[in-house]
């Protein structure tokens, strides 16, 4: 797993609680024991998650909360508030600011786990669907299996749509013939489909993404790779 979730908690007994759990969860955790440490923290480390207690000395947990989600850095990092008791209105407020769930002390290791195993999974299908390419005035936009040029979508096919994908998330890798047939097409198509109708294919996406074609540079006797530049 070897996700890293950083614990912003002043109470030792229960940061160590947390930490000890989460490491036998597969886990990797990084502490802060006091807030005003926790955002250069989170920026540095860049953890998948962020556990903050509300109550803290120096900066509380909605100020640290305000500032992580101020920060294009840290703005991403999902973060489960840890609230006392009677701290409901604050619990509303942190959720308003940007948190994404609460746990309400005391609780039990069980039921926090289950929220952490919550949060992080719809945070990763979060950012699936977000998945962005962009390259000049290209974009595409996965998430509406869309290709853009100037903001404009083009007319591709869906098939042409995955080798540009395919192409784009290389990040400027030589991709042969076959690696192309595998990714867009499907690794049973590669029995069946020949590599010219790779160059087939990547001839017309050249066209319809006009000014951006170039970008598809040829790579002899092998295949193709994408310039990002
Ligand atoms: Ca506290």
């Amino acid at each position: 797993m070897d996700e890293k979730i950083l614990i912003v908690e002043d109470e030792k007994d229960i940061a160590r609680l947390l930490d000890y759990n989460l490491k036998k969860e597969g886990y990797r955790t990084v502490l802060a024991h006091e807030g005003s440490a926790a955002p250069l923290l989170a920026a540095k480390e860049r953890p998948r998650l962020v556990i903050l207690d509300l109550m803290l000395p120096g900066l509380d947990g909605l100020e640290v909360c305000r500032r992580l989600k101020a920060d294009a850095k840290t703005a991403s990092i999902p973060i489960i508030m840890l609230t006392a008791k009677g701290e409901e209105a604050d619990k509303v407020l942190g959720l308003g600011l940007g948190a994404d769930d609460y746990v309400t002390k005391p609780f039990s290791v069980k039921e926090l786990l289950a929220r952490v195993k919550a949060v992080l999974r719809r945070s990763t299908a979060a950012a699936e669907t977000l998945e962005i390419y962009r390259a000049g005035d290209l974009e595409l936009d996965c998430s509406r299996v869309l290709a853009l040029v100037k903001g404009k979508p083009l007319e591709i096919t869906a098939r042409e749509f995955e080798l540009l994908k395919a192409l784009m998330v290389s990040g400027g890798k030589m991709l042969s013939r076959e690696a192309l047939l595998e990714k867009a097409w499907g690794l049973d198509a590669s029995l069946e489909v020949e590599t010219r109708t790779v160059d087939v294919h990547v001839g017309t996406l050249r066209k319809k993404l006009k000014s951006e074609g170039k970008r598809i540079i040829t790579v002899k006797n092998y295949g193709y790779r994408f310039e990002n530049k």
